[in-house]
């Protein structure tokens, strides 16, 4: 199931993220620019925390296993506000690149590499 997240969260989430953006090595598109939902069918058992997908280009999709643990949330939405900026800003490049395989060596390199400085960041404070 799929649930929009509450305006209190979505302002959250939009706060650290703005305060952790400029110390990412690559850039995402404000939090503010998107709709989060959290959806109880990705865990940490399938190894999907959060989803962006080109059928919803302004929806991020998130783990409700986070829902009140913001140091798991904020990094996965880093992640996936790196191929919202990806795709907006190069949407045939994003569309090449995020096939199997292919994606890996390409777009989830930086959002991989945004994820764990936005971890590490939330790990020993903003
Ligand atoms: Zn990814």
């Amino acid at each position: 199931m799929i649930t929009r997240v509450t305006e209190r969260e979505q302002y959250a989430f939009g706060k650290l993220v703005h305060a952790l953006r400029d110390k990412l090595p690559f850039p995402i598109t404000p939090c503010s620019e998107v709709a989060l939902f959290w959806d109880d069918s990705m865990n940490a058992d399938n190894g999907v925390l959060g989803s962006y997908s080109l059928w919803h280009q302004d929806r991020i999709l998130l783990t409700a296993e986070a829902q009140n643990v913001p140091d798991m949330v904020v990094p996965v939405l880093c992640h996936e506000l790196r191929h919202h900026y990806q795709y907006h800003n190069n949407p045939a490049l994003y569309i090449l690149c995020a096939v199997p395989v292919v994606r890996e060596y390409t777009i989830e390199k930086s959002a991989d590499a945004v994820e764990l400085a936005a971890e590490s960041i939330m790990e020993n404070g903003l």
